[in-house]
Parts: C-alpha cells; structure tokens; sequence
C-alpha cells in the first residue's frame, strides 16, 4: 500500500469524506485524493515522493509559488514577536491601508479569517445598511458555505431559491434570488420586480467557481446601473479575483465601483485570511463604529497579517501582474493547439493568473455553456496529466491558477504531458 492510499483509509475513518473540504477529495474526477508533503515554488510533493507541476496553487492563495522565502520569513520574524494578542497591532493597520491603496473603492476594511466569513459579513452590511432582506446571487457562483449562499436557481430564469444544501432553512433561502451570469434582460426584469426589496447583489465579477467565465462587455456595468437605480448593495466576491487579475482586482480591470468588496486567499498568502470592505457610510455601520454586529477572536492575527502583507508585496513588483498573465496565456494558447492536434472539443477562457479550460467547442460565456462541456473527457485528462506529474484542479468547474513561480520549462513540460493525453484520450 501507497503511503498515499494508507493515510486515505485513515482520513476516511475520522473525518467527512477523508478531507476538511470536499473538492480535495477527488470525488468528482474518481481515485483518491495525494497527501502533500511539502511545496516550493510551482510545485508540490506527495507522501510517496511524487512531484507535481501545480495549478490549483492551494485554491488561489500561492500566487507567488509555494512556501516563498519572503513569505516564509516574514512569518518566522512574526511568530517571534507572539502567535496572537487579542489586542490590536500594527501588522492590522498597514494592511487596511495597503488594501485601500491598491482597492481604492475599498474606504474602510475589516480583517476576517476566511473568505466565507468576508461574503456573510458584507450581506449583514447591506441587509443592514439598507433594511431591506433579499439578496441576489448568480447561478454557479460560490462565496463560501454562508447559508444565504448555497442556494441556486431552478428551472425557471427568475425562480425564487431553493435550498441547495440539507440544512439551509427554506425561509432563509427563499431570500436568495438566482440570475444567470452575462443575462442582461434576466438582471433587469427581476430588479423590476423586486428592486426595491434587494439588499445586495453579489458576484464574481469573473466567475472562477463554475471553471472561468468571463464578463461579457457592459455586463458588469449593467450591474452597477441596476444596482444604484434601485438602491442596492453592488458587493463585488473577489476573493478569487482579488490582486490576481490585476494588482486592483477586476473591478480596477474592468473599471467599476462596487459599493463593497470581499477578499480572501491571496490577501493571506496561505494563512486564513479574509476582509471585506468598501465605501466609508456602510463600513462604518460595522461594529464597534456602528451597530451591525461581526467579531472574531483570530482576526487581524500579527501571523496571518505578516503572510499576507508579504504576499501583498510580491504582488506590487513591477510588471508582476503583466508577467503573470503572458505565462497564463503561454499556457492556454499551448494546450488549445494540443487540443486542436489532437482533434478534441476545446476551448480556454483567461484573465490574469486564472484561466479556464473546457472540453466545449464553444466558447463558453455561460453557466450553461461550462455545465454543457464534456465532464467525462475532462475526468479523464485529470488522469492522464496527473499521472504524468500535473495537478489540476480535481474538478471540472474550477477555475485553474498561475503562479510567478511557473517557469518556461514548467509550461512546456505541462503542453508536453497534455499533448500525450489528449492523443489517448481522443
Ligand atoms: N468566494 C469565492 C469567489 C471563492 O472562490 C471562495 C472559495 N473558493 C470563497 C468565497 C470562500 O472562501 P473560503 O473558502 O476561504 O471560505
């Protein structure tokens, strides 16, 4: 037995499914999940000594590559000074004024520990804020497991929600009203509808949570018009976006104000960390500034908040960003002409250090069109890369992530494994 296989036949025992969060668990692509050993720059190595070309990068956080030398001793130099005070630091202030320097829509900010308390935060806000109870999501959009969020739409274009998960009391997801991503007319007959009951409308300004789906033009803007015609909370999730797509998210990239903004992965570089923040007025409605109550005894931690402005850093040298996004597209561009070789359905969708690919001729702009893609062929690219030392997002619906640390040689190595498996797989 593979130590691999050992510890799964433990972890199964103990804990849900063998993991602490269900995509790690390979259930979708089949097989069993690798145990990490250890990570360096775009690598990971499993318990049996296997190295692998990543890119889920710890789901968008290693943005940098893993275990990073000026990450690693910023923490070391923190965790010198004390794990945690429960008091306030420095550490605290100079990330929310790093975050509103490079997020200028982003006033005044507040630290959390997850992305899934940054999006359940900023709805209290706007529910709070405005006084008012829905909110609207899109379909295949994720923002954490927040029980106003695992909602989805039914069959009908404007259904009301519908308990995605056991669990989620039917009241409360009745408040969560669904749109399909890039619909124009379906956002503005429901804010017709129900504009003036909307508290929020929250979204993934590039939706990384159904694989990569990008904006379609004046999509995003429609948005910001429905919202402020009807008084609504535009909270925009760039907790995968986040200092990835560019140094000021998609809303620098794609030129919007959102009235709030969640945060998370990238902003911890690998410690948990979240913020949520935007204009002065709502922000500071927060507690102990106003009476819209949200604590947390970790949060602002002297450890995390040193990961994350080292992170921070690395993402303001120059030209990072610009960097970035070449490899991104060196990438695609080299496993959409695998592909065409190899005579698959395929196409790629990116921005910045995010890309997503897809067993669909289309181009996929839609929720529909990425749920409309070929699961199975996909499962078994998974495979066949994984077998030859690439990891992949262990999901077709997840967006993949490039990191600094990806070098040439890591690419081609990467066109090169696709190029075979995409033969066998055909
Ligand atoms: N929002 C988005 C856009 C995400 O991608 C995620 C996690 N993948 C979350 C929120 C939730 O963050 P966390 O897992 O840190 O709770």
């Amino acid at each position: 037995m593979t130590r691999n296989a050992d510890l799964f036949a433990r972890a199964r025992h103990r804990l849900p499914g063998g993991v602490n969060s269900p995509v790690r668990a390979f259930r979708s692509v089949g097989g069993e999940p690798f145990f990490t050993a250890r990570a360096e720059g775009p690598y990971l190595w499993d318990v049996d000594g296997q190295r692998y070309i990543d890119y889920v990068g710890s789901w968008g956080p290693m943005i940098a590559g893993h275990n990073h030398p000026a990450i690693r001793e910023a923490v070391a130099r923190a965790i010198g000074n004390g794990l945690s005070f429960g008091t306030p630091c420095e550490a605290e202030v100079t990330m929310a004024e790093t975050i509103c320097r490079l997020v200028p829509s982003v006033e005044v900010v507040r630290m959390v520990n997850s992305g899934t308390e940054a999006t359940m935060s900023a709805i209290r806000v706007a529910r709070g804020a405005t006084g008012r109870s829905r909110i609207v999501k899109f379909e295949g959009c994720y923002h954490g497991h927040g029980d106003a969020f695992l909602v989805k739409a039914g069959s009908g274009a404007l259904t009301f929600g519908l308990p995605d998960s056991p669990g989620v009391p039917k009241p409360l997801a009745d408040l969560t009203l669904t749109l399909p991503f890039n619909d124009f007319e379906a956002a503005t007959t429901l804010f017709e509808r129900h504009g003036d009951e909307i508290a929020g409308l929250i979204v993934e300004p590039v939706v990384g949570n159904a694989n990569c789906i990008l904006p379609r033009d004046g999509y995003l803007q429609h948005l910001r018009e429905l919202c402020t015609r009807y008084g609504t909370i535009l909270i925009f999730d760039e907790v995968m976006t986040g200092f990835r797509v560019a140094l000021g998210g998609a809303q620098e990239r794609f030129g919007i104000r959102p009235d709030l903004t969640t945060f998370g992965k990238v902003i911890g570089g690998g410690m948990p960390v979240g913020a949520y923040g935007g204009r002065r007025d709502l922000m500071e409605q927060v507690a102990p500034a106003g009476p819209i109550y949200q604590a947390g005894t970790l949060s602002g931690n002297p450890v995390a908040m040193a990961a994350g402005l080292a992170s921070l850093a690395l993402v303001q040298e120059p030209g990072f960003h610009a960097r970035l996004e070449a490899k991104t597209i060196a990438l695609t561009d080299g496993l959409q002409a695998a592909a065409d070789e190899a005579g698959l359905p395929f196409s790629t969708t990116r921005i910045g250090g995010m890309f997503g690919l897809y067993f669909n001729r289309d181009h996929v702009d839609s929720y529909a069109k990425a749920m409309a893609s070929d699961a199975a062929m996909f499962k078994r690219f998974f495979h066949g890369m994984l077998a030859r030392g690439v990891y992949l997002a262990p999901s077709a619906f997840e967006a993949g992530f490039m990191s600094i640390a990806h070098a040439d040689a890591d690419i081609s190595a990467t066109i090169d494994a696709a190029r075979e498996t995409m033969r066998e797989i055909g």
